[in-house]
C-alpha cells in the first residue's frame, strides 16, 4: 500500500485561465514537475482530480481534455515525472449536451473519485492528502476525510482571501504552489 497526493488540476498543475477549451491554454505551473517526480520517487501514487464540466456546457469536446492530458504527461516526462492515474467529472447538472448533463457523485466536492481510487489502486488513505487550489478541493478533502493543502496558485489567493474567512472547513497547510506544498507533505513523514 502506497500513500496517495489527489492533486487538482487547473490553477494547480496549470495555469488557471477559466476553462481550459483549447489546447494551447495549457501551460505548466513552474515547479510542477519538479513536485511530481518528488512523489513519484518518494513512492507516492498521484492522482489526478479535476472537474471539465465544460464538457457537460458544451464549451469543448471530451476529446480535448484527453489530448490535454497527453500534452501534460509529456511536459513531465521532460521532468522525469507521472501522474498514475487521472479521474476527471465531465458531468454537470445544467449542461447541455445530454450525454454529461447529471448529478453525478464524480463533481468535487463528492468524493466519487477517492472511493474510485480507494477500489482501483492499493492506498494508504491514513498518509493520503489533498491539494488544490480551490475551497472546493479543501471540502472535497474535508468530506472524504483526508487533510488538504491549499496552493495560492490559481485561484488559491481570493480563495484564502476573501471565501476562506466564510467557512468552518479550513485547509491543514497554505502552501505557496505545488512543489511547496509536495515538500511540506514529505516533511511530515
Ligand atoms: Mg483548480
Ligand atoms: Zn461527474
Amino acid at each position: 500500500m502506497r500513500p496517495a497526493v489527489f492533486i487538482d488540476r487547473d490553477g494547480t498543475i496549470n495555469e488557471q485561465r477559466g476553462y481550459i477549451n483549447h489546447i494551447s491554454q495549457f501551460v505548466l505551473l513552474p515547479g510542477v514537475g519538479k513536485a511530481i517526480s518528488l512523489l513519484n520517487k518518494n513512492n507516492h501514487t498521484v492522482v489526478l482530480t479535476s472537474n471539465q464540466s465544460g464538457v457537460a456546457r458544451g464549451y469543448f469536446p471530451i476529446q480535448l481534455v484527453k489530448e490535454i492530458h497527453e500534452l501534460m504527461a509529456q511536459n513531465l516526462a521532460k521532468d522525469n515525472a507521472h501522474i498514475d492515474r487521472i479521474y476527471f467529472c465531465p458531468h454537470h447538472p445544467d449542461g447541455v449536451v445530454p450525454e454529461y448533463s447529471r448529478k453525478c457523485d464524480c463533481r468535487k466536492p463528492n468524493t466519487g473519485f477517492i472511493k474510485k481510487a480507494k477500489a482501483e489502486l492499493d492506498i494508504e488513505m491514513e498518509t493520503s492528502y489533498v491539494i488544490g487550489d480551490r475551497l472546493l478541493d479543501i471540502e472535497f478533502a474535508h468530506n472524504a476525510n483526508l487533510p488538504g493543502i491549499l496552493v495560492l496558485t490559481g485561484y488559491g489567493k481570493g480563495e484564502l482571501k476573501y471565501s476562506m474567512p466564510h467557512k468552518s472547513i479550513t485547509p491543514v497547510y497554505v502552501a505557496k504552489d505545488l512543489l511547496s506544498a509536495v515538500k511540506w507533505i514529505l516533511e511530515q513523514e
